[in-house]
């Protein structure tokens, strides 16, 4: 079976709205049918391009999702293309007209001839009312291909798309003799390692599991391996799921830090809770925001009691303890006074671990040895302390966020090895 969505709304080309719709379609039409949408098309309160793209569209799918401009406006074309592109007059659709007025009078309103309008639908169109809207969702066949026209309100998107589209849908796949395919997906989360990296480590599992689609997903800095197994059912499907991760998490070693929804700073703070441990923070670049990602989960000051932001030398020693010498001969940008830093926070706020971020966040700083972009991240914990340096391109507010996350994930790992 083929589906294509097909979005209308001048705002949809405009910049002003982005279309989720047919993204929330597409996640549920793949899970619950294992269906994937071969084409999403958007088009703008156009008649002449309603008209035509429903033609198209009609010749080449067996089901065809249309949302929007259903509504009393003039700029509402939906049913009148569609009854133009089927060669049949609108006509009232009694039921549908009942469901506007008895609305209308429920919230003390009368009905003007405009709202009037959204009971039009093209002649032998199926109505379906929409108990959380006005419009109702129409069925339209144009050739061997049936519309669904549903309204562009996300609200009432998702709710006719749950109960009316998709157990049409599997009405009709079952009516084809095809039988879904459940699918069942599973991000594994990495940090560290270059996509192409990644790519190389996972490439010898993709012959063994045909089963098993892999895909890669950036999401600066992390890059996210995506597993979605396919089975006759959902126990099938699961798994093998099971089996390919079980072959992954030792390719991708430490750099996998969690799974699916799982944040970096939800994976900490659950390491550092179970093992009974805590964290403090001395930040100068990130101004407050690693104790800010610390502070994120629920039940944080468990493991994190609190922190200083130093931006200024002064502070680093008044309050971390870094000695003005060690400032004056290796600057502030510096491995030296990171580490001192978190050690000195974390023996002033005797936390298992201290952690430092320091750098030239720019837009103006760094030097010949330390450019824009240079950050040094810190974790003191008993006896020893550990720094890294990176070098962060791009703006101000991008280079901040890379020093979090990498500050995090140098507690994550140094939190593995004890
Ligand atoms: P209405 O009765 O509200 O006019 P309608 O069926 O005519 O409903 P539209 O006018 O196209 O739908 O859109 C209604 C609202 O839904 C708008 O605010 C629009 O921004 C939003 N919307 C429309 N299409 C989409 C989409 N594809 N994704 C997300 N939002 C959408
Ligand atoms: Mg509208």
């Amino acid at each position: 079976v083929r589906i294509e969505t097909l979005c209308t709304g001048d705002e949809l080309l405009t910049g002003l709205t982005a279309d989720t719709n047919s993204r929330l379609f597409q996640t549920l039409v793949l899970e619950r049918l294992g269906l994937t949408v071969r084409r999403s098309t958007v088009v703008g309160d156009v008649r002449e391009d309603l008209i035509e793209v429903m033609h198209t569209l009609a010749a080449r799918c067996d089901a065809v999702l249309v949302s929007g401009g259903l509504g009393p406006t003039t700029d509402d074309l939906t049913a009148e293309c569609a009854a133009t592109a089927a060669g049949v007059p609108l006509v009232e659709s009694a039921e549908a007209l009942a469901h506007l007025i008895a609305r209308f009078a429920r919230r003390g309103l009368e009905l003007t001839p405009n709202n009037r309008r959204q009971a039009l639908v093209p002649q032998g169109a199926e109505v379906v009312l929409n108990q959380e809207g006005s419009a109702p969702m129409f069925v339209l066949r144009l050739g061997a291909c049936r519309f669904f026209f549903v309204p562009g309100v996300p609200r009432e998107y998702r709710h006719l798309v749950e109960l009316q589209v998709l157990p049409r849908l599997a009405a009709l796949l079952a009516q084809r003799g095809e039988t879904p395919v459940v699918r069942v997906l599973r991000l594994l989360k990495t940090v560290g390692l270059p996509e192409s990296h990644l790519d190389a480590r996972i490439r010898p599992l993709l012959a063994k599991y045909p089963g098993v689609t892999f895909g890669y997903r950036t999401h600066a800095p992390e890059n996210h391996l995506k597993l979605l197994a396919h089975g006759a059912t959902e126990a099938e499907a699961r798994a093998l799921l099971a089996q390919a991760e079980a072959e992954c998490r030792p390719l991708l070693g430490a750099h996998l830090f969690g799974v699916d929804q799982e944040t970096l700073p939800e994976v900490v703070n659950q390491a550092l809770r179970t093992a009974g441990q805590t964290v403090s923070t001395v930040e100068s670049c990130t101004g407050g925001l690693v104790g800010a990602a610390l502070t994120t989960p629920a039940g944080a000051s468990d493991v994190y009691p609190g922190g200083a932001i130093t931006y200024a030398s002064a502070l680093k020693t008044q309050l971390a303890q870094v000695p003005p010498e060690l400032i004056a001969q290796h600057t502030v940008v510096s491995a030296q006074v990171a580490e001192a830093m978190a050690a000195g926070i974390r023996r002033a706020l005797h936390t298992t671990f201290g952690v430092a971020t320091t750098g030239y966040a720019g837009p103006t700083g760094g030097d010949a040895v330390n450019p824009l972009g240079t950050v040094f991240v810190a974790v003191a914990r008993e006896g020893r302390v550990v720094s890294e340096r990176h070098l962060f391109i791009g703006d101000r507010e991008r280079v901040r966020a890379f020093t979090t996350h990498a500050a995090l994930d140098l507690l994550r790992r140094t939190q593995l090895e004890t």
